[in-house]
């Protein structure tokens, strides 16, 4: 069942979002104890490899990848367990360019451009700079740039911070409407129970292929981190899993030490730990912008751009917009009215409510023209569009 199930996944997918932890690029093998360890520049460069790989069988990456922390504690010679907030912060701001520099460098090797991408819990929050991010990364991506996410941890404090790159990679994965999230960890899955425990009348423990649901038994099984470079640990792996599945995006946890398996998990293998229900469910975000979001202003659209909506599953451009009521802003959510005035949709505008008026009825090439280096194809994208 899962084989199957992981074979349509792979076929259906084009977006994958890899998040790789710390763990996974450093250099273990050097003998040094956890804390001491830095990048190693080798796993960077053969995930390059392995990514391009990916690249060259027809999917998009968007990588998120954790380390500037551990990569700024060994170039400042810091391996005390508990560093304060501005010392973690002045390792994540030196670490973060050693990381980009270490990844630029690889995957120039390959043929491919990087970008960077710092994000804090802000961004994600304030639905005008989430829209902006999404925006960027299907630009890089068109570009076939591989951009490359982490928290902007040299600027936010513990209290404020989205906290682990797990969470971080699920809320990516929603925000580009990715179709699978692959996170690389240092272990091979979720198992039934600590398999570095040794008490040897509890069962085995046993590698769970297939979760269906998140249950509260799941999470309590998941437990808490005991690696000291990992930050969240297969407990917000979980979590970040549970997240995903509710927008319909399904994520694989796998071991990342073995560097082979990236390779495997396209090559249909069966390994790691799948977290999906197998149904196709309304995306949360979609509900959000169609039930919770307050309408700003609507948008009086001809009958052509509605069958372009309703039927074709296309975007509204200005060509199509008749009307526009109501005062809102960039990355407001707006009623789609047709020309009898009935709603037809919901969605999150590019434009705000001057500019839309001005822009009304006309060409793509003409708006393009117009408005300059504030254009948006769509006056509305696909992605940002609910039919009601
Ligand atoms: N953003 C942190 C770093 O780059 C890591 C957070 C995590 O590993 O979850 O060091």
């Amino acid at each position: 069942m899962s084989r199957e199930l992981r074979k349509n996944i792979l076929k259906s997918a084009k977006r994958v979002v890899i998040k790789v932890g710390s763990g996974v690029i450093s250099d273990h093998e050097s003998g040094k104890a956890p804390l001491e360890r830095g990048l190693s520049l080798k796993r960077i460069r053969s995930y390059a490899k392995r990514i391009k790989a990916i690249v060259d069988a027809g999917y998009e990456v968007i990588l998120v990848s954790s380390g500037a922390i551990m990569a700024g504690r060994e170039r400042l010679n810091l391996q005390r367990p508990n560093l304060d907030i501005p010392e973690k912060q002045a390792c994540a701001a030196i670490g973060q360019s050693s990381l980009i520099r270490s990844y630029e460098r690889s995957f120039e090797k390959q043929g491919l451009k990087v970008a960077q991408i710092l994000l804090g819990h802000d961004d994600l929050e304030n639905r005008k700079r989430y829209l902006n991010i999404r925006h960027t990364l299907e630009a890089l991506l068109e570009h076939g740039v591989i951009p490359i996410v982490n928290e902007n941890d040299s600027v936010t404090v513990d209290e404020i911070k989205i906290g682990d790159n797990d969470t971080l990679s699920a809320n990516v994965a929603c925000m580009a409407e990715a179709h699978l999230l692959i996170l690389l960890s240092d272990v091979d899955g979720l198992y039934t129970s600590d398999p570095a425990r040794t008490n040897h009348k509890a069962p085995p423990a046993e590698l769970i292929s297939h979760v269906d649901r998140v249950t509260p038994e799941i999470e309590r099984i998941a437990g808490k981190s005991k690696n000291p470079l990992a930050v969240g640990g297969m407990y917000t792996k979980v979590l970040a899993a549970k997240k995903t599945m509710s927008f319909g995006i399904p994520t694989l946890i796998i071991n990342g030490l073995k560097g082979e398996n990236l390779k495997k998990v396209f090559a249909g293998s069966n390994i790691g730990t799948l977290f999906w229900s197998g149904a196709a469910k309304i995306k949360d975000r979609k509900h959000w912008i169609a039930h919770t979001l307050k309408p700003a202003g609507s948008i009086k659209i001809d009958a052509g751009a509605g069958r372009a909506l309703v039927e074709h599953g296309k975007s509204l451009l200005a060509a199509g917009v008749i009307k526009v009521d109501g005062k809102f802003e960039f990355g407001s959510a707006v009623r789609i009215l047709d020309e009898k005035g009935k709603e037809i949709a919901r969605g999150l505008v590019n434009y705000n409510s001057r500019d839309l008026d001005q822009i009304k009825g006309m060409k793509t090439a003409a708006v393009r023209s117009l408005v300059g280096a504030n254009f948006y194809e769509e006056v509305i994208h696909r992605d940002d569009l609910v039919l009601i």
